[in-house]
């Protein structure tokens, strides 16, 4: 396939990368475009670059919709500094069955001769220029392209395209100017950059908002910028597929088999292996059971049937869209996790996924959440943790986040509505609680 690829610090991405990408795709009938944010652009050293996570974020939630566009993070992998020709040799080699073209602004040609080894990149990749749109400046574009060429082999092209009176410069300026940018950049990008902050810190201290002390007298309730949502019973319904195949495994549902499986929900795997052989005795047959259990999961995930919770996928989109952080924290294996969210269609909408093996202990116990935290570089008071379940509710209390709670099979007691900054019925109620907040 015929690849072009779209690099730059990204911070953050506007409207005009999103449109070069879109404009050589066209005029070059490439397949399809990939955006790659830098690691470490040796020529901005000095300059302060946001966090990768947030260049990241941004850079996904631009190409949002467009079936044509995707993100590459390659470069953000690499450690140290980020040279264009080494980007170049790792995507041969590790895609040898596309044909790539570098797509640059008008900006770029001009200083190809200084960066690291030219003819690497050029013995790589196509370059596509793109020019002013002038006569003349598209004129002097080809003349330099033509010099490049001689001096380093290749092939460039001169792209007349009319450039969108935008760059990322403008951009934090208007941010921290507290300056509208919604015609600078796409709408999901201005949210996340608002709602995280990015770009206000570059005000000097003078021209900051002071914090409001008439608000924290009054007991403002605490806000939040990223939101961590358990797996299992909170967005799939599988905590009662989980009940239901294993009773069906077992031929009968008595009480005590029903309440042992409940207590199981939200635990680790090798907890609730302990918890069963403790509530139904060391022979009762587990792993036969558990084996019965994977097989129905396995089906519903190859079959597509998996129970996904009713507004799911809108709470996700809609919190997404508005720039909050999303993290996914869950007891259960990534071997797992993975495969169900992607069947589910749930996968995209998350900066971070952390496991049950990711972290020293399962919940109750705040590990997984606090990695979770960590993952999306917020502070756990910053975060809301959605949950279902009294573990859960009891991990993320224990990490220091606000626990929203959506019970799933368990109602809460009085102990879990106070440790609960709310309980909602359903997710579309949870929705509607985060929108309140934000009012
Ligand atoms: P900064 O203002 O921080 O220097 P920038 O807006 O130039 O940032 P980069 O991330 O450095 O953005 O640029 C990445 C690529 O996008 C470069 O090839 C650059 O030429 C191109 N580019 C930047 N702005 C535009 C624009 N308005 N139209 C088309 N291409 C652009």
């Amino acid at each position: 396939m015929k690849i072009g690829l779209v690099g730059g610090t990204f911070d953050p991405i506007h409207r005009g990368h999103v449109l070069l990408g879109e404009y050589a795709r066209q005029q070059f009938h490439l397949d399809g475009i990939w955006f790659l944010p830098a690691g470490q652009p040796y020529f901005k050293e000095g300059k302060k670059v946001s966090p990768a996570a947030d260049r990241l974020a941004m850079t996904r939630r631009a190409l949002d919709g467009l079936d044509w566009a995707r993100v590459c993070d390659m470069e953000l992998r690499r450690e140290g500094r980020t040279y264009t020709c080494e980007t170049v040799e790792q995507l041969n080699a590790a895609f040898p069955q596309h044909e790539f073209s570098f797509i640059f602004g008008a900006d770029c040609l001009d200083q190809l001769d200084s960066w690291r080894a030219p003819e690497r990149i050029l013995a790589g990749a196509r370059i596509i220029a793109a020019s002013r749109g002038s006569g003349a400046d598209h004129k002097a574009m080809e003349r330099k392209a033509a010099a490049l060429m001689e001096r380093f082999g290749g092939e460039i092209c001169v792209m007349p395209f009319l450039e969108l009176d935008v760059s990322s410069t403008l951009v934090r300026e208007r941010m921290r100017d507290g300056k509208d940018v919604s015609d600078l950049l796409p709408e999901a990008v201005a949210a996340y950059a608002e709602r995280q902050g990015l770009y206000r810190d570059d005000a000097p201290e003078a021209e900051k908002p002071a914090a409001d002390p008439a608000a924290a007298a009054a007991g403002a309730q605490p806000s939040f910028s990223a939101v961590i949502f358990d797996m299992d019973g909170t967005l799939l319904d599988t905590e009662r597929l989980f009940i239901d195949a294993w009773e069906e495994a077992e031929g009968n549902a008595s009480p005590a088999l029903h309440d042992a499986l409940v207590a199981i929900i939200g635990v680790t795997r090798e907890r609730s292996e302990e918890i069963i052989y403790e509530r139904l005795g060391r022979d009762y047959p587990y792993e036969a059971r558990r084996l019965a259990v994977d097989e129905v999961f396995r089906r519903a995930r190859e079959n597509g049937t998996l129970p996904v919770k009713a507004g799911a996928a809108q709470i996700l989109r809609t919190l997404w869209r508005k720039g909050y952080k999303m993290g996914l924290a869950s007891s259960t294996e990534r071997e797992l996790v993975i495969p169900e969210l992607e069947a589910a269609g749930l996968t995209g909408y998350f900066d971070a996924v952390i496991c049950g093996g990711d972290a020293a202990r399962g919940k109750p116990a705040p590990d997984i959440f606090l990695k979770a935290a960590q993952a999306v570089h917020t502070d756990p008071a910053r975060c809301l943790a959605v949950e279902d379940s009294r573990n859960g509710i009891l991990a993320a209390h224990a990490a220091g986040m606000i626990p929203l709670m959506v019970p799933d099979l368990i109602p809460p007691d009085a102990e879990l509505r106070a440790l609960a900054a709310a309980v909602c019925p359903d997710l579309a109620a949870a929705e509607k609680w985060i929108a309140a907040r934000e009012t």
